[in-house]
């Protein structure tokens, strides 16, 4: 269509405060303000599509700020010309520009998606294969520390409707064991636990934990150890479901892990895994092998979250383990739109692509501009 080619691309920075103080993770690793890069792709004809990639830090998985916009440097001047909603072609241009650097396609891949939705007037989870009547739960993310800490960490989640808990694990067995035995003392009926170990663990340290934990204990473990034959190990030895999130990075992970029989199931982050382009094909793929999926975010504002949302709408019920309420780790709001979390569950928008308004004032000038 006439005028909805990619006329320019804008590129803005803003920092995401952590809204708990100080985040904390297996390893020492300590988190206390996230770098967001945002993006605006505007068509000939005016339409503006939004994106975010805000990875965690630059100690969890191969991703950083800076990384995300050397990337889009390396990509946007491709783009100009295109059409942003022959989304998969946007993606080869994307690879024909730089190979990898999933993190950085993510925020452009999600814009172009945002300017496909309002080119037709429909929501972004329509055209990802359509929304279902899921009212989607959201899942808290429960920093590591004391046990008793966190036990009222998980009740105050509780008592503002969460019904999934990602409680965060991956120093020492014991201590760890008292973690998760203290977050999940109080379970209620219909609550879901996952514990992450943010590949903390070796399998001797996750064997030994998991013999110190009490009897029938209901949890799945995510991202034990460090590395995927580690991950593999320690599931041939134990009947504690596994989920992936690190080490499922893209297609091939996810293929190699049906392939290998690895897990129940991915955490898929839009910016880890490439983007909705990506995550579309990635959550087909676990549907099809019967696996659960998180749908989240390795961290992220408004713009970031309402991705996650029209992503997670489209997956099955029965698949659809939760989505994680990003909003909630970062103290700025970058945009508004009707986002509503009511009794620990939300849907996604009716509006026209993502439904989001950025708070501009919020956003700045843009850091670089390609046209
Ligand atoms: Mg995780």
């Amino acid at each position: 269509m006439a005028g909805l080619a990619i006329e320019r691309v804008d590129v803005f920075q803003v920092d995401l405060p952590y809204s708990g103080g100080v985040y904390r993770l297996s390893g020492g690793r300590e988190y206390r303000s996230f770098d967001a890069t945002i993006v605006r792709v505007t068509t000939q004809n005016g339409l503006e599509g939004w994106g975010e990639s805000t990875p965690f830090g630059s100690t969890w998985i191969a991703s950083h700020a800076l990384g995300v916009r050397a990337g889009i440097a390396e990509i946007a001047p491709r783009l100009i010309g295109l059409d942003p909603r022959r989304v998969d072609r946007i993606n080869d241009a994307m690879d024909a520009a730089l190979v990898g650097h999933l993190h950085a396609k993510t925020a452009i891949d999600v814009a172009c998606w945002d300017v496909f939705g309002k080119s037709v007037g429909m929501p972004v989870c329509e055209l990802l294969g359509g929304r279902t009547s899921v009212e989607m739960p959201v899942i808290s993310s429960i920093y590591m520390g004391d046990p008793d800490d966190m036990r009222e960490r998980v009740a105050k989640h509780r008592a503002a409707g969460y019904i999934a808990h990602s409680v965060k694990i991956g120093d020492e067995p014991s201590l760890d064991a008292e973690r998760i035995a203290a977050s999940l003392a109080d379970k209620k009926p219909g609550e879901f636990f996952i514990v992450d170990a943010n590949g903390g663990m070796t399998v001797e340290s996750a064997l030994r934990m998991l013999r110190l934990l009490p009897h029938g204990l209901d949890f799945a473990l995510e991202a034990p150890c460090a590395t995927w034959r580690e991950c593999v190990s320690l599931r041939r030895r134990t009947d504690v479901p596994i989920i992936f999130d690190e080490l499922a990075t893209d297609d091939a992970a996810i293929i190699q892990l049906v392939s290998e029989d690895a897990a129940e199931g991915i955490g898929l982050k839009i910016s880890k895994n490439g983007g909705l382009t990506r995550g579309r094909r990635q959550r087909d793929i676990c549907v099809a092998a019967g696996y659960t999926v998180s749908v989240q975010e390795t961290t992220g504002s408004d713009i970031a979250f309402a991705a996650i949302v029209h992503m997670g709408q489209t997956v099955p019920e029965k698949n659809l383990r939760c989505v994680l309420e990003c909003r909630d780790i970062v103290a700025l709001k970058t945009a508004d739109g009707p986002f509503e979390v009511r009794n620990g569950r939300i849907t996604a928008p009716t509006e026209p692509g993502l439904g989001i308004t950025p708070r501009l004032d919020v956003l700045g000038e843009p850091v670089a501009s390609y046209y």
